[in-house]
């Protein structure tokens, strides 16, 4: 298991308990789909953790999750606490839903992020004002007001200069320069419909200010997240999960909002705020079914290496059976 989280680089809390993963506080799990995550601390994002044994650790961490307390839950979706842990059991949540729920948690650890910075950057400003109000003798006190302002101002600056982590960095096909992309140069970029790919982002130059260069793939998811991730943090207050996940559902579900972006291409600063919050949404869970359908094609080709070499072996039949069984299931058994 990893020690990070792949969206944010953050360490991860918790050593795990009864999943025996090593890592994590929070876990969620659906036992109808056979899923197991990390949830970050720092982000809020689940990390999907890898196929090997996660049916036998999903089975601990519901054993366990029996025993403990539950916190809160809708139809579909609960969370309970068992001794240090938390977990969010999943059932067969309708999107809208888990949607919710995740984009909730995810909105908070930002918000909890932003604290961190706002609170001593806007102490220290305090105290800079405060000798200087003292040293003009007491005339300054009104400019205190603006304090929470100007933390939140440089953490969004700190925010903006995220660098977009690419495999290579691309060249501008304007001016010739190597692009050093950080999140703030994203807010000019627009998708784009490209038959090839999934995702095919328009991005301008920080040098010359024109378009530069198209990215697609996960390069185009990576610079997607950060620089959404940057203007959602520019008016986050009035955003709310409810909205982005029934704009998700009002475009018929992730994929489709992506092609209609991408057919608009407008910039991604020009989106409406609901709009462009879903869209981050959106990104975030093809990238999830990405992760999953690569994780499902590498389980299926080591299944057919075991069915050539091996004739039967008992672990791989009864983890098969037992997947049947969880399959016949209810989703609310
Ligand atoms: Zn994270
Ligand atoms: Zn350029």
């Amino acid at each position: 298991m990893y020690k990070t989280c792949a969206f944010c680089s953050g360490a991860f809390d918790g050593d795990g308990g009864p999943s025996g993963l090593g890592v994590g506080r929070r876990l969620a799990f659906d036992e109808w789909r056979g899923r197991l995550w990390v949830v970050c601390p720092k982000c809020g994002r689940w990390n999907l953790t890898p196929l090997d044994d996660r049916l036998d650790r999903i089975e601990n961490v519901a054993r366990a999750a029996s025993a403990g307390r539950l916190l809160g839950s809708t139809e579909q979706v609960a969370l309970i606490r068992w001794e240090r842990y938390d977990f969010v059991r999943v059932g067969k949540p309708p999107r809208l839903e888990l949607a919710e729920w995740r984009y909730g948690a995810r909105l908070k650890a930002r918000q909890q992020e932003r604290l961190k910075y706002v609170l001593p950057i806007t102490l220290a400003a305090a105290g800079v004002m405060i000798a200087i109000n003292a040293a003009a003798g007491g005339s300054l006190g009104v400019m205190t007001f603006q304090l929470p302002n100007i933390g939140n101002a440089i953490y969004t600056g700190i925010v903006g200069l995220r660098r977009v982590p690419l495999a290579e960095p691309p060249i501008c096909a304007r001016c010739n320069t190597v692009m050093e992309l950080r999140a703030k140069h994203v807010q000019r970029a627009r998708l784009v419909p490209d038959s090839k790919a999934d995702l095919a982002l328009v991005v301008s130059c920080p040098n010359c200010h024109q378009e530069g260069a198209l990215l697609t793939g996960s390069d185009a998811a990576q610079a997607l997240r950060q620089g959404l991730t940057f203007l959602n943090l520019r008016r986050s207050r009035k955003r709310r999960a409810a909205d982005a996940a029934r704009e998700v559902e009002a475009s018929g579900g992730p994929d489709r909002l992506i092609k209609d972006v991408s057919r608009r291409q407008l910039t991604l600063r020009s989106l409406r705020p609901e709009r462009r919050l879903a869209l981050e949404m959106a990104v975030d869970e093809q990238e999830e079914v990405l992760e999953l359908e690569r994780q499902w094609r590498e389980a299926e080709e080591l299944a057919d290496i075991a069915d050539g070499t091996l004739s039967s072996d008992p672990q791989i039949e009864e983890q098969l059976k037992r997947l049947r069984e969880r399959g016949q299931e209810p989703p609310d058994a």
